[in-house]
C-alpha cells in the first residue's frame, strides 16, 4: 500500500505518516472571528454579560476550540491591535499514536460597552434598601457573599448607620433571613415605585436594627 497523497508507504487510512498528520488535526476553531463586548469593570459579553473565570481571553479560546487529539500541552497567547486580539493557540498531543505540534490563530473582535451591573450602579438603580441602624456593617458583609458584592449599587452613611442599596430583592431577602438567624430586629416596609406591564413593582425597605 502506497500513500494516495505523495506515494510514500502508506502508514493508516491509505497515507504514510507525514500526510496522515497533515490531514489529521489536534484540535480545530469552531470561529475565525469572535465579537464581544467589554465593560471598564472587566466583564464581556457574548450571549450575556460574565465575569471572565481565568481571563476573557482564555475563557473564549476554551469556548471557541474542539478537541479532537490526545492534548497533553496547551498555551494561548495574544497581542492586542486596537480593538482586536490576535490569539495564537498552540497544543502539542498524539493523534493515531502519533505525536504533534500545532498552532492556530483566531481574531476576537471588541467593543466597549457598559455592563449591566455597571449600567444600573451608574444609574442609581435599586430594588431594596437595607436600612442598617446601630449593627455594623461588618455584620452585614458576613451574610453577603463575595460574588454578590456587585449588587450594591450605591452604600450611604447616615446618622446612626447606613442605607445599602441593591440591584436585587431576592439577594436583599437572602440578606435578611440571614439577619434574622443573628437576632436582629427587623421591619420590612414596601413602595410602590410603578407598573410594569400591567404589574405593579414594589421597591422592599428593610430596618435592621439590634434587639431591644
Ligand atoms: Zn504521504
Ligand atoms: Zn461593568
Amino acid at each position: 500500500m502506497f500513500c494516495i497523497k505523495c506515494g510514500k508507504p502508506a502508514w493508516k487510512d491509505n497515507l504514510c505518516k507525514e500526510c496522515f498528520l497533515e490531514k489529521n488535526e489536534l484540535f480545530s476553531i469552531k470561529n475565525s472571528v469572535v465579537r464581544i463586548k467589554e465593560c471598564s469593570c472587566g466583564r464581556y459579553f457574548i450571549k450575556k454579560w460574565v465575569k471572565p473565570k481565568k481571563s476573557i481571553i482564555e475563557d473564549i479560546t476554551n469556548d471557541n476550540i474542539k478537541l479532537l487529539g490526545d492534548i497533553s500541552e496547551k498555551s494561548v497567547s495574544w497581542k492586542r491591535k486596537g480593538n482586536k486580539y490576535i490569539v495564537r493557540v498552540r497544543a502539542v498531543g498524539t493523534i493515531g499514536g502519533l505525536q504533534k505540534e500545532e498552532e492556530k490563530e483566531y481574531i476576537i473582535i471588541t467593543r466597549k460597552n457598559m455592563c449591566d451591573v455597571c449600567t444600573k450602579r451608574e444609574g442609581n438603580y435599586y430594588e431594596a434598601q437595607i436600612q442598617l441602624r446601630g449593627v455594623s456593617l461588618k455584620k452585614f458583609f458576613s451574610i453577603l457573599p463575595k460574588k454578590d458584592r456587585d449588587k450594591i449599587t450605591k452604600l450611604e452613611k447616615v446618622r446612626n448607620g447606613f442605607n445599602i442599596y441593591l440591584s436585587d430583592k431576592k439577594m436583599a431577602k437572602k440578606i435578611i433571613v440571614g439577619m434574622k438567624r443573628l437576632n436582629l430586629n427587623i421591619k420590612p416596609s414596601y413602595k410602590l415605585v410603578g407598573m410594569k406591564k400591567g404589574r405593579k413593582i414594589y421597591r422592599d425597605y428593610y430596618s435592621v436594627k439590634p434587639l431591644g
